[in-house]
């Protein structure tokens, strides 16, 4: 197996088209390569392929062989290219070669994996990249960088040490930056840090560049088992099968003067989508030190630096020549991928050279704007377009802003790094925002700045708020891929962490006081500022459309209250695919005559509870109605187990035997004997119809009444559809059904009038999935009710499973959460059963999906394959799951 790929120089051993080979070459390399093929600047280097870490885990970390020649022959390639060799100690020439040793995944996992840069100096090639760069401050300052990443990332050494050891070299000799440090300013700290190698590591730091190179490769694949990878991994499913590539490049200089630079730049706008390049750049740095925050970066252009009222100058203005080239390279780079880029490049003594590229992570904002724009610029086509939004992301959209008429107390301002508004208590630390957050706290991460250790701190956090870094640091490019507000660089802000203390001016806060972050303004707000609803409207609006073009399945919502049933329908719902009953119960109002009714000895008991029950009952059916005339109301009939609604207290018992004139002994009797030892599978759903006919009797009539109001009053009528839950054979449906036409007859006579409705079931027992074809001759449609489905299929209880089944999820057992995401190989084989045997007998019947599934898109995407008519989703998950069933149809 060859695992060395070349690129550079003419050559590009992925092919042309690399683009197809990131699952081999990880994103890196292949974008590396494919930049080089299509002729634009590239430092020359190779890849070791991905299947070269599966096979370094497989042998037991090692590796095989014939990888020993492969580098020594990527090595002779990059020698070729740059005239320059690797160890290379002659002090004329064109100097030692260095590389960087990149890491690079399929997907990009940002700031996840170690990177180390400078790699092939030692106490020898230092003196001959000094003489033939005539730059010794440079060649130095090169060779401490480095020491310091080597020995961070290579040999795990404590990297406070060497910084703490630089901040006292600058202090000695008063210096501010990192820049006023002279050449012997280094040279003197690369023998302070060499002395800190030998203490710490009980070695001398290694100077065969050979034993470097090797260490670093090894390094590298060793990151993809670290900590931070995992956990990253993990809240981004991605498999740990994939592996890492490793790329080895020609090192190239923005640290060699005032000519030289290197920056970080996106094709159009990340937080906005506005079709303007944006960026940072440092004079005279090397990428990391844009990437860390340690240097404040400069403005790409004279727009963005004039709208920031910055002084210093944009790169546009202070090497317009290469900036101009640049700008033609981003360009070419979006019209080649089709996509916004994310882009990393370098000025060496005023060559431009290109270091990476992907497409970029954006806000959802910014992914419909941009999507739209392209549809716009004939770049890419509707379809595209729908294809490119994530549909998941959608749901920063539709969560509230800051009201602006609200009062705020404005502390300090920042930079705007991730849009959208968030309140919550500051943690200052990722630990504790991840243990508040479970004691379901709301939390605002407060920190200096942020790295990749504080990633699940992030994740449990509403929001991010940092004194330092760009809009490029990491906690902004982090926080714009989670969908998190952020705030950056918000310089006004004092952190002691240790002491637990937040100063903003002369105020001062601790981690009970809580703070509003406004992502989208920079805004830093004391206590909790209210939000409003934001509007669906410009581009989303434009989105939905095309998506509701491209779909063929209806959108449905799960609702049981008007203000919900609105919502959705703001959201585009269809109709409701799911009308629970019992919380209607719950309300203090009716709960005693609920009670009254289940605790009733006879019929006739029931009966007067149920009577006092069904001018409520009607009530709620006429709002919802209101909302919904003209669309399908799938209103399912009682079914939870009736020991939910059990009084408990002493004066709960004392209300229910007054209402019923019955004394509170009787009631405990009556409330011992209905108890039950496993009542998810007991005395619920229709088995409550077949027993207590009356309820379902009661529904059905104010159902039915509601539904001729609604329609007396507006001229439209809903169209019931009531479905029998729990159904498991076709003699309960049968006898459920003949009670609710009955009643709707009666209805009927009663008001001289009717109107159209059908009555079917839920699909939520396997049974009933098996002998779906019998049932189809009684129901006119199924809903399938995946959350029960999933617990009879599973015979997992969803309510107990969090204990276990995240630990399967973990160990791979379920690659998701079935409760989350539909076991498509499971359950998804009784739903496909039912669809064929009920279309077998019924060829119109309805079918559709109710569970918490039909907001899932992967689950959406099932759906469509197995041809069902509507999905039905939480109201705020409407236009998700429009967008991902036009994805699912394309
Ligand atoms: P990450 O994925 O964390 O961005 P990279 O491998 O892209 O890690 O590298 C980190 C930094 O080092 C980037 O700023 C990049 O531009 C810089 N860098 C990497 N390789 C080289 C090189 N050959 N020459 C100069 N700078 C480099
Ligand atoms: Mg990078
Ligand atoms: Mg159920």
């Amino acid at each position: 197996t060859q695992y060395m790929y070349r690129f550079g120089g003419g050559v590009a051993d992925g092919g042309d088209a690399a683009k197809g080979n990131k699952n081999l070459l990880g994103g890196k390399g292949a974008n590396l390569a494919e930049m080089a093929s299509i002729g634009l600047p590239v430092p020359p280097g190779f890849t070791l392929s991905t299947e070269l870490c599966a096979r370094y885990y497989e042998e037991g970390e090692s590796y095989p062989p014939s990888v020993n020649d492969e580098v020594a022959a990527g090595i002779a390639h990059i020698e070729k290219v740059t005239g320059k060799n690797f160890g290379d100690a002659n002090k004329v020439g064109n100097g030692p070669l260095l590389v960087s040793v990149r890491s690079g995944a399929r997907v990009s996992m940002p700031g996840m994996m170690d990177t180390v840069l400078n790699l092939g100096l030692n106490d020898e090639t230092v003196e001959a990249l000094a003489a033939t760069s005539g730059d010794a401050r440079f060649a130095w300052d090169s060779y401490r960088r480095f020491i310091q990443m080597y020995c961070d990332v290579v040999l795990g050494l404590d990297h406070g040490l060497f910084e703490e050891a630089l901040e006292i070299a600058k202090e000695d000799s008063g210096y501010f930056n990192d820049t006023d440090m002279q050449v012997d300013d280094w040279k003197k700290l690369v023998s302070i840090f060499k002395k800190i190698v030998e203490e710490e590591w009980g070695k001398p730091f290694p100077q065969d560049v050979n034993e470097q190179l090797w260490g670093a490769i090894t390094a590298v694949f060793g990151s993809w088992e670290c900590e931070r990878a995992r956990v990253y991994r993990r809240l981004n499913d991605i498999s740990a099968s994939w592996g890492t590539a490793v790329n080895v490049q020609a090192m190239v200089f923005g640290n060699m003067g005032d000519t030289s630079a290197t920056g970080v730049a996106f094709t159009r706008d990340p937080s906005s989508g506005e079709h303007a390049y944006y960026g940072e750049y440092l004079i005279n740095a090397q990428g990391e030190d844009v990437v860390a925050g340690i240097r404040t970066p400069q403005y790409l252009t004279k727009v963005a630096r004039e709208a920031a009222g910055a002084k210093p100058l944009s790169m546009e203005e202070a090497m317009p020549e290469i900036y101009a080239e640049l700008a033609k390279v981003f360009d070419l780079l979006e019209a080649h991928y089709r996509d916004m880029q994310d882009i990393e490049f370098t000025v060496e003594r005023g060559k431009l050279w290109m270091l990476q590229t992907r497409s970029g992570k954006r806000t959802a904002k910014a992914a419909l704007r941009i999507a739209i724009d392209m549809v716009g610029e004939k770049l890419i086509t509707e379809d595209e377009a729908i294809l490119r939004i994530d549909p998941m992301a959608l749901d920063q959209l539709l969560h509230p802003t800051l009201d602006p008429k609200a009062k705020r107390i404005v502390l300090t301002k920042g930079l705007p790094a991730s849009p959208g508004a968030a309140s919550g208590y500051i943690a200052f630390d990722a630990d504790s925002a991840e243990r508040r957050k479970e004691m379901g706290e709301s939390i605002i991460l407060v920190r200096t700045e942020t790295s990749p250790e504080d990633i699940h701190g992030m994740h449990a956090a509403k929001g991010i708020l940092t004194a330092r870094g760009g809009m490029t640091s990491h906690a902004a490019v982090v926080a714009r891929g989670m969908g998190r507000p952020c705030v950056s660089g918000a310089g006004a802000l004092l952190i002691d962490a240790k002491a637990g203390t937040l100063r903003i001016g002369d105020k001062i806060y601790h981690d009970g006081d809580m703070i509003t972050i406004d992502g989208t303004t920079g805004e830093v707000m004391e206590g909790e500022v209210p939000t409003i609803q934001p509007e669906l409207v410009g581009d989303f609006g434009i989105l939905m459309e095309w998506a509701d073009k491209g779909r063929r399945m209806a959108v449905r919502t799960n609702a049981e209250t008007p203000h919900d049933a609105q919502t959705a329908r703001d959201f585009g719902a269809q109709g409701i695919g799911l009308c629970r009953t019992e919380h209607m119960f719950f309300e203090a109002s009716r709960i005693t005559a609920v009670r009254q009714m289940i605790l009733a000895n006879d019929e006739a008991g029931r009966r007067a509870a149920l009577d006092k029950l069904l001018p409520e009952q009607r009530s709620d059916f006429t709002e919802i109605f209101r909302v919904m005339t003209g669309l399908p109301v799938t209103i399912r009939l009682l079914d939870p187990p009736l020991h939910e609604f059990l009084p408990h207290a002493e004066n709960e018992f004392a209300d229910v035997a007054s209402a019923a004139g019955v004394g509170i002994d009787v009631l405990k009797q009556r409330a011992n004997e209905l108890h039950e030892f496993n009542p998810m599978l007991g005395h619920r759903g229709c088995r409550l119809g077949v027993t207590f006919p009356e309820i379902y009797e009661m529904q059905a009539r104010a159902i039915f009444e509601a539904a001729l109001d609604v329609a007396a009053e507006k001229g439209a009528a809903p169209i019931p559809e009531v479905m029998i839950p729990l159904v498991g054979t076709k003699g309960e449906l049968t006898m459920m059904k003949a009670l609710v036409n009955q009643i709707a007859e009666k209805v009927f006579e009663e008001r001289g009038n009717r109107i159209e409705y059908l009555v079917g079931t839920m699909i939520e027992l396997p049974r009933a999935a098996l002998m779906a074809d019998e049932i189809a001759e009684e129901g006119a449609f199924f809903s399938f009710g995946t959350n029960d489905l999933t617990q009879t299929t599973l015979g997992v209880s969803r309510d107990d499973a969090a204990r276990f089944l995240t630990h399967y999820v973990d160990k791979g057992i379920y690659a998701r959460d079935p409760f989350v995401s539909l076991d498509i190989e499971g359950v998804g084989q009784l739903i496909e059963i039912a669809v064929n045997k009920g279309r077998a007998t019924r060829p119109d019947i309805k079918l559709g999906i109710c569970g918490e599934h039909g907001g899932d898109p992967a689950s959406i995407a099932f759906c469509e394959q197995v041809g069902l008519d509507y999905v039905s989703a939480s109201p705020y998950r409407v236009p998700i799951a429009r967008l991902a069933a036009a994805q699912a149809a394309l």
